[in-house]
């Protein structure tokens, strides 16, 4: 039996409520990383930080995280990186998916 109130995170791959997930704005999509996972991201980034001070980070848009620029499209076209993270694009896009196929030929 699928527990849909549950959603399994594609960093620690525990099933966790949806509560511990970072909802998207303006989208019915969910970040695939629980809450604890986004935040050790970033603190595990922190940590690195004084044997690699040329890396860099960046604020996503969308769950507001500062993250590696690793975990962000580059955009060649545009010569900078997507202002969504990777999750959270990839969350986006199957909303976005979702939407056109349970709306196309409808209004
Ligand atoms: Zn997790
Ligand atoms: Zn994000």
């Amino acid at each position: 039996m699928k527990d849909s109130s549950k959603k399994k995170c594609r960093c620690c791959l525990k099933a966790k409520p949806l509560e511990q997930f970072h909802r998207l704005a303006g989208t019915a999509a969910i970040h695939p990383f629980c809450r604890p996972c986004l935040g050790a991201t970033v603190r595990r980034r922190t940590a690195l930080r004084g044997s690699q001070r040329t890396l860099n980070t960046r604020g996503c848009a969308q769950c507001g995280q500062d993250l590696p620029l690793q975990m962000f499209h580059w955009l060649r076209a545009s010569g900078s990186f997507h202002s969504y993270c990777r999750p959270c694009h990839a969350a986006y896009m199957a909303d976005r998916y979702r939407r056109l196929q349970g709306g196309r030929k409808r209004g």
